[in-house]
């Protein structure tokens, strides 16, 4: 077997996170469907067309690393939308489903940011600052996206989840 260096771990994290970016495309424009907020739906559709940003930052350092682009499936990210799906199903048509979406959607943001810290700090490392930039660009981006989650759980979301409970 070839010996595993941190170059390996690198390219092998990278696949994860392509995998994980693309379904988690697939999954937000399902989330602002469900979700009821304007605020919540928005919010969604934005962090959409930053994901497509994230899907070619990935590109680019596959590229930089002269692999092809090519995602491994993730189960970590394929358990927390399968337990975000559930809990559109669940809870369709109820006060609590924007409550539920934003937890399920901070469960996808969480994830993420602990993929790309450590893919940036690998990237610093192995001495591709260039990648570890483009990381950097996303992760600041997961981290906002995040801030605005928490933003929309304090305002009106889940208190409208209690009021009407
Ligand atoms: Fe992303
Ligand atoms: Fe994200």
């Amino acid at each position: 077997m070839a010996e595993k260096t941190l170059d390996t771990l690198f390219h092998d994290t990278l696949k994860d996170i392509y995998y994980a970016e693309r379904a988690i495309l697939k999954a937000l424009p399902k989330m602002k469907r469900g979700a009821q907020s304007p605020e919540l739906k928005e919010a969604f559709d934005t962090h959409r067309s930053q994901t497509e940003t994230h899907v070619e930052r990935l590109q680019q350092i596959f590229e930089m690393l002269g692999k092809r682009a090519q995602g491994k499936t993730c189960e970590a990210i394929e358990g927390i939308l399968a337990e975000g799906e559930e809990t559109l199903a669940e809870y369709k048509g109820t006060p609590a489903l924007d409550a539920g979406l934003i937890a399920a959607a901070q469960a996808v943001e969480h994830y993420e940011i602990a993929r790309y810290g450590t893919l940036k700090r690998w990237a610093t490392m192995l001495g591709m600052d260039e990648a570890a930039e483009l990381l950097d660009a996303t992760l600041k981006e997961e981290s906002e996206t995040d801030e605005t989650l928490t933003g929309l759980a304090d305002s009106a979301v889940n208190e409208e989840a209690m009021a009407q409970g």
